[in-house]
C-alpha cells in the first residue's frame, strides 16, 4: 500500500484544494481519509509526507503521436528512420510523458500501428510509461490527411471494415479525418477541404460505438466539423473554424473539443524559430486568429474542453502538456477549466471515468507539485513526484 500523508489535494473536478491522507493499492486509490487518519504503515507499505505540497490526478494529454520526434519535419524523420528505430523512439517518448506527470495519453495516429504495441508493452510491464489509448493507424479517405499512417477507406463498407480492423489490432480509440490539415505534406490538402463524407463518418462512428470505442475526428474547416458532429463523432480535434450553429449542435450532442491551440501557434511562429516546414507555417498563420475566437465561443457555450498537445508534431516535444494549458488560459479559459481539460473532462471524453480523478476507486495515477496549480498552470511544469498505478516514479 502507498500512504500519502497530509496532502493538499485537488480531486480533478471541484474548484477547491482540501487536505487529506490518501491510501493507494496497486492500481486504485483505496481511500481518502481525514488529515492524520490514515493507518500506521506496515513494513511493506511506502509512505510519503506531502505536507506543503500539492497532489493532483495524473495528467491526460488528449492528442499525441508517439512515433513523431518533434523536429522540423517528423513525418520525414519516420520515413528516413524506418520501423525499428521508430519503435524505440516511440518507447522513449512515452517515458518522457510519464516523467512530466502525464500518466495517460491518447495517441491519435501512428505508422505501423506502433502506438498500439507501445500501449500493450506498458500495460504488460515491459517498461514504465503512461496509459496509452492508441488509435494506431487512422481511418481516412484515399489521399486524405496524414496518408502515411492512414488506412485508405472509401465508401461505407470500407470504413466499417477499417474500424473493425483497428479494433481487432487492439486500438483503444478510432481516429479519422473530416478535413485536410496544416502539417503533414507540402501539397494536396487544405484545412477547408472536406475528406470522409457525412455517410462515411456516420457509418464509422456507428461501428466504433458498437465495438465500444470512442471516435476522434481531425476537423478544421466548418463544413467538415459539421459533418463530423452530426455523424456522432465524440471528440472534434482542432475545431478551428466553429460557427454559432455548430457550437449549439455540439452542446446539444455533448461533443467534446480538443482544440490543440499551442501547436498551431508554435507552427505559425516557426517563421522566426524554424521549427516547422514553411508550407505549414503559411497555413498555420491563417488559422491562429480564428482558432482563438472558436475556443472563446466553445468556452462560453459550455462545450467540454480536452487538453491536447499534438505532441511529436513540429516543435512540440512530448511531455509538454503545460504549454497547451497555458495557451488555453491565454484564450480566456479559467485555470480550473484548463486543469479539468487535462484530467476529469479528458477522462470522460475518452470513456475512461476512472482516470483523471482523486477519489476511492479511481486509478492511482497522481502528480505532486511544489506550487498550487490554481495560482498558475505552470506549477505543473516540473512535478516533484509522479505516481503511476500506485508506484512512485521520480522524474
Ligand atoms: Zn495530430
Amino acid at each position: 500500500m502507498l500512504i500519502l500523508r497530509d496532502a493538499a489535494y485537488w480531486d480533478g473536478e471541484s474548484d477547491e484544494v482540501r487536505r487529506a491522507d490518501i491510501t493507494c493499492g496497486h492500481d486504485e486509490i483505496r481511500a481518502v481519509h481525514a488529515r492524520g487518519a490514515a493507518p500506521r504503515a506496515a513494513d511493506s507499505d511506502v509512505e510519503l509526507d506531502l505536507a506543503g505540497r500539492y497532489l493532483l490526478p495524473g495528467l491526460i494529454d488528449g492528442h499525441a503521436h508517439l512515433v513523431w520526434s518533434s523536429g522540423q519535419d517528423p513525418a520525414e524523420t519516420v520515413e528516413a528512420d524506418g520501423e525499428q528505430l521508430t519503435v524505440l523512439r516511440a518507447a522513449m517518448h512515452a517515458r518522457e510523458h510519464l516523467a512530466a506527470g502525464v500518466t495517460t495519453i491518447a495517441d491519435l495516429g501512428s505508422n505501423w500501428d506502433i502506438a498500439i504495441s507501445v500501449a500493450r508493452a506498458i500495460e504488460t510491464g515491459v517498461f514504465d510509461g503512461p496509459t496509452v489509448i492508441a488509435a494506431g493507424r487512422t481511418v481516412i479517405m484515399t489521399g486524405g490527411h496524414d496518408p502515411f499512417w492512414g488506412v485508405a477507406s472509401d465508401g461505407v463498407d470500407a470504413v466499417v471494415r477499417a474500424v473493425r480492423g483497428q479494433a481487432f489490432r487492439g486500438a483503444g480509440i478510432i481516429k479519422t479525418a473530416a478535413t485536410g490539415g496544416v502539417y503533414g505534406r507540402p501539397k494536396g490538402e487544405d484545412v477547408h477541404d472536406g475528406e470522409l463524407s457525412y455517410p462515411e463518418l456516420a457509418a464509422l462512428a456507428g461501428e466504433a460505438h458498437r465495438r465500444g470505442l470512442k471516435v476522434a475526428a481531425h476537423a478544421l474547416g466548418t463544413e467538415g466539423i459539421r459533418d463530423a458532429v452530426r455523424a456522432g463523432i465524440d471528440i472534434i480535434e482542432h475545431g478551428v473554424f466553429l460557427d454559432d450553429a455548430l457550437v449549439g449542435d455540439m452542446v446539444q450532442r455533448g461533443t467534446y473539443l480538443c482544440p490543440t491551440v499551442a501547436i498551431y501557434r508554435s507552427i505559425a511562429d516557426a517563421a522566426t524559430t524554424g521549427s516547422a516546414p514553411a508550407y505549414a507555417t503559411r497555413k498555420a498563420e491563417r488559422v491562429v486568429d480564428a482558432h482563438r475566437t472558436s475556443v472563446a465561443k466553445a468556452l462560453e457555450a459550455g462545450i467540454p474542453l480536452v487538453a491536447g498537445t499534438d505532441a511529436g508534431s513540429p516543435g512540440m516535444p512530448h511531455g509538454n502538456l503545460v504549454a497547451e494549458l497555458e495557451a488555453l488560459v491565454d484564450c480566456g479559459v479559467p485555470v480550473v477549466t484548463a486543469l479539468r481539460a487535462a484530467t476529469s473532462t479528458a477522462a470522460d471524453a475518452l470513456g475512461r471515468p476512472e482516470l483523471g480523478r482523486v477519489r476511492p476507486g479511481a486509478s492511482a495515477d497522481l502528480v505532486v507539485t511544489d506550487r498550487n496549480p490554481f495560482e498558475g498552470v505552470d506549477a505543473l511544469r516540473a512535478p516533484t513526484t509522479v505516481i503511476r498505478s500506485g508506484q512512485v516514479i521520480r522524474p
